[in-house]
């Protein structure tokens, strides 16, 4: 057995809902217990040090440890891609996004994109995401071929496109040709290892009725498996979709008609959509995944995360960084601009909130709360270490932080947390990610090659 000392931060409960003393787990000195993949016990290291004497232990001393980061919405084909000059979603999706996304056809440099995105998201401290691939069966294979070597919980699918005129010739599939790769690919990779598979058409306007009804179809016949998709992201593709689907009442109607929504849907943005879907979104459980990031690249939008996470209508929902319309793998920035967006709607996104987003908050909006998002025994060793310190900036503003000195030692000591945690969430990026564990291995940073 293995052991991590050091402060350790999770949730117990959603500080959306909740006072955040109440929802926030804090120990300042902890110990968390490994035994081969998953948390073995966790808690103070005064209780437990005795119980677990054997275990070899890791201390991070000055560090604060997380469970992994959770992206509910990235683009592993568009990791080359990144900070693409100039355009809206649909001029940018032709200029820039399918002529790099052809060249997915080829597995061995699928693979070769998929190793480096893997490694991009554990510098990142990002122990799970939901991510897209392309049209080619092959690059869904060289996906979780690389997960695979990592041992990491990743949810993807093939991601469909077949209406004409939506994509080059050669990028698109066809509803009969998406559905048998869909079932060759689920019956290859669902469920294998820590591999989770969601049937992803691309988005409704990419999509046509056939190719939708596809969906549906896989849906009812692996009812276990996730559904992940774009919605309501750009004006001008909401005003297309409507003309597209005339007897859908909205953007989220097609994809219920579809009969695709429901626990396990994610529905990537959902900028432009009115009250009424935020209640549908709310009461058929499914989620969203804010993505504020690419929404400022883009030009997209402000993602209202107040009615998502309002008490009327509360939605599941995580961050993605929707790479490579988002322009950066850490989540921290992701946070950052996501305080920007609530800001500008008159919000304010507290390091809490944001942080769980990130961690609990992800794993709930993808169902895998179960397994990951907290430091529950029982659960996989998921974790990132993070140091407060990791720039001149942030540890000048650590030192410095301004704390009534009124308060009791532990409420000082939150409310250093409190002020860190808010530093790492607007100046953090991966230079504040010192280590990350994926299934109880150290894989970031890599050991040394022995000589
Ligand atoms: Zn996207």
């Amino acid at each position: 057995m293995k052991a991590i000392r050091g402060a350790f931060l999770d949730f117990l409960d959603d500080p959306f809902y909740r006072d955040e003393r109440e929802a926030v787990r804090y120990l300042p000195d902890g110990l968390l217990v490994i035994d081969g993949e998953r948390i073995a016990d966790f808690g103070p290291y005064g209780a437990l040090a005795e119980r677990h004497a054997k275990a070899h232990i890791t201390a991070y001393p000055g560090r604060l440890i997380l469970p992994g980061f959770i992206d509910t919405h990235v683009h592993y084909p568009q990791t080359e891609m990144i900070a693409a000059f100039g355009e809206h979603l649909l001029e940018w999706l032709a200029k820039y996004t399918f002529p790099t996304e052809l060249k997915f056809r080829d597995k061995a440099y699928a693979r070769s994109v998929a190793d480096l995105f893997l490694d991009l998201l554990l510098q990142n401290g990002t122990t799970t995401a939901q991510v897209f691939t392309t049209t080619f069966a092959q690059s869904v294979d060289a996906f979780f071929e690389a997960c695979g070597a990592r041992n990491i919980c990743m949810v993807a699918g093939l991601t469909g496109i077949d209406r004409p005129g939506a994509a080059p010739p050669d990028y698109l599939d066809t509803a009969d040709s998406f559905y048998a790769d869909s079932k060759d690919l689920i019956a290859r990779w669902h469920m294998k290892g820590r591999n989770k598979y969601a049937i992803t058409p691309r988005f409704a306007l990419g999509s046509t009725r056939e190719q939708l009804d596809r969906c549906g179809q896989l849906k009812r016949e692996h009812p276990d498996a996730w559904v992940n998709t774009h919605m309501s992201e750009n004006q001008k593709e909401v005003a297309e979709v409507a003309e597209l689907f005339p007897e859908a009442k909205d953007y989220l109607n097609v994809y219920e008609r579809a009969g695709i929504v429901g626990p396990k849907f994610t529905a990537g943005h959902a900028i432009h959509i009115n009250d009424d879907a935020f209640r549908r979104l709310s009461s058929s459980k499914s989620a969203i995944s804010f993505c504020p990031t690419s929404n400022l690249y883009l030009g997209s939008g402000l993602f209202m995360i107040h009615k998502a996470k309002s008490v009327e209508t509360p939605v599941r929902v995580g961050v993605g960084t929707d790479m490579g319309a988002g322009d950066s793998f850490s989540l921290f920035t992701v946070l950052n601009n996501g305080y920007k967006v609530a800001k500008l709607q008159g919000q304010k996104l507290s390091a809490f909130k944001g942080l769980y987003l990130a961690t609990m908050g992800g794993a709930k909006a993808l169902m895998l709360d179960n397994e990951i998002g907290s430091f529950d025994p029982g659960k996989y060793a998921d974790i990132v270490v993070l140091n407060p310190h990791s720039t001149l900036h942030l540890s000048f503003r650590a030192e410095n932080a301004i704390i009534d000195s009124t308060l009791s030692t532990a409420n000082q000591s939150f409310e250093q947390l409190r002020h860190d945690a808010f530093g790492m969430m607007m100046l953090g990026d991966e230079r504040s990610v010192d280590a990350t564990y994926v299934s109880g291995e150290l894989l970031h940073p890599k050991a040394p090659a022995s000589c």
